[in-house]
């Protein structure tokens, strides 16, 4: 029960005791000793890839959920599959993908658990075609404090169901997830790379694109400006037919070391992301890649988040509905490269249509702009201030999952849902994101 536990972004400093989760059983028990150890609720923690507080809990006492891994029960006709919360995506893809069955939906990193994915109610770069992670769910089975073991779907206790998926973990402990995956003919996917040179050439290419790949995505200089702001490059890719089903074999590397201060800072910025712009010489380039490089290129290396330091790091996604977004999105990065800071990939994607069952879910039609801020309390502070005033003007969101500073104010009116959230939230659950945004 020692094991001190943090988020991605290792903001804010908050480390987490760790009780750890084998059986379903000892969820009863792990949050009777919560409620006696801390002050405050408790909250599952799945492998922390969260960035922000979402995964702390305000007792700083943390079910921790990986233990709990088991696969339940598979038709590999229908690819449906139940297992346990705590298994992660990359054991999924293990299990699944020889079959020729994957995931509907992926985020950008392979190493979240199933509970992690349902209760941020995760999105990929098939937005547009798939939707989010919860569409996919068929039915879920949690520990409630005052009702034991339940379960529900969108058929059955369906409230539940909505307030669970996207929900935070709030609603319950969740123990297992029936998921329906997708058939693939291969492991590869083959892509197609569009270098482009300013931020309209990306809505064009979206809008050209989009509908006509599977998966849809853009890396952005977020340091350029002028006539060069918003260039990067757009990435197409659909799963390939080639009847190779092999599992990824590159084994990845270990950030080696974990510096007191953060190697990210404007001049390594802005030397990163012109090489990265020119790295590909050809305006465009196709390629047949593994499933690993092109959804998981940062799971290369482990613990990459070391890279900005002991304070740590704060990424700022947020969505903005279609109408604004040409302009917030410029907005956003101008304020962005004035204040020199940013991320080496800032990362640019259009939302689809396809509504979430979740109450909570983050994504809406328009575009998400996602990118990394090193810790620097002030700076942030009022960058993170003029962006929130944009987001908002123009009818936008930021993601919880990668929140450390959204206010109660901006959560309570962009996500108008929370009050029926609360009103399901397990008593004896409570993070400190929801603390700060709804207590
Ligand atoms: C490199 C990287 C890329 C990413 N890319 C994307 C992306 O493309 N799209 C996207 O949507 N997200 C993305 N994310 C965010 C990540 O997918 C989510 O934060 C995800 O929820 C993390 O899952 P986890 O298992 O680590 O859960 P944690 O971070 O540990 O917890 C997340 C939430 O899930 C809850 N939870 C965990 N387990 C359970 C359980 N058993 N029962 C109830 N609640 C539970 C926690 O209480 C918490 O509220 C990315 C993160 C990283 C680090």
């Amino acid at each position: 029960m020692s094991l001190k536990l943090e988020s991605w972004g290792r903001f804010p400093k908050h480390p987490q005791v760790a009780h750890p989760v084998h059986w379903p059983a000892d969820v009863e028990s792990g949050l009777a000793s919560i409620s006696t150890l801390g002050s405050g609720g408790g909250i599952a923690y799945g492998k922390g890839r969260s960035y922000g507080d979402s995964c702390m809990a305000e007792s700083d006492h943390v079910l921790a959920m990986d233990a709990m891994d088991r696969v339940l029960a598979v038709d590999w006709q229908t690819g449906r599959i139940t297992a346990q919360a705590g298994l992660t995506l990359d054991a999924l893809i293990r299990f699944a993908l020889p079959r020729g069955w994957f995931l509907p939906v992926t985020p950008g990193t392979k190493f979240v658990t199933l509970g992690g994915a349902v209760a941020n109610d995760v999105h990929g770069k098939n937005h547009h075609v798939m939707g989010t992670f919860g569409r996919h769910v068929r039915r879920l089975t949690m520990y409630r404090s005052s009702e034991g073991v339940v379960e529900c779907s969108m058929q059955s206790n369906a409230p539940l169901f909505a307030a669970t998926v996207g929900g935070l973990g709030l609603t319950g402990v969740l123990l297992s997830v029936e998921l329906q995956l997708r058939r693939v003919a291969s492991s590869r996917v083959a892509q197609r790379s569009i270098k482009f040179g300013d931020l309209d050439a990306f809505f064009e290419l979206a809008t050209q694109h989009d509908a006509q790949h599977e998966y849809a995505v853009a890396w952005v200089d977020c340091l350029a400006t002028g006539s060069r702001a918003g260039r990067g490059h757009y990435i197409v890719g659909d799963h390939a037919d080639d009847g190779n089903l092999e599992i990824a074999s590159a084994r990845p590397r270990r950030m080696p070391i974990d510096p007191p201060f953060s190697l990210v800072n404007t001049l390594s910025l802005r030397a990163f992301n012109a090489l990265y712009y020119h790295r590909q010489r050809a305006m465009e380039a196709s390629a047949t890649v593994g499933y690993d490089p092109f959804f998981y290129p940062l799971d290369k290396v482990l613990h990459w988040n070391r890279i900005y330091g002991r304070a740590g790091f704060q990424q700022y996604q947020c969505v903005v509905p279609r109408a604004h977004a040409r302009e917030a999105v410029r907005s956003v990065l101008r304020e962005i490269a004035r204040s020199g800071t940013g991320s080496f990939l800032a990362v640019l994607k259009q939302c689809g249509d396809i509504a979430s069952p979740g109450l909570l879910s983050f994504p809406l039609p328009g575009t998400s702009l996602a990118l990394d801020f090193a810790q620097h309390d002030r700076a942030n502070e009022r960058l993170f201030a003029s962006l929130d005033a944009i987001v908002h003007e123009a009818g936008g969101r930021l993601y919880p999952a990668k929140d450390a500073h959204m206010s109660a104010r901006h959560f309570r009116g962009a996500y108008p849902a929370w009050e029926q959230v609360e009103a399901l939230r397990d008593p004896k659950l409570m993070s400190r994101f929801w603390r700060r945004v709804a207590g």
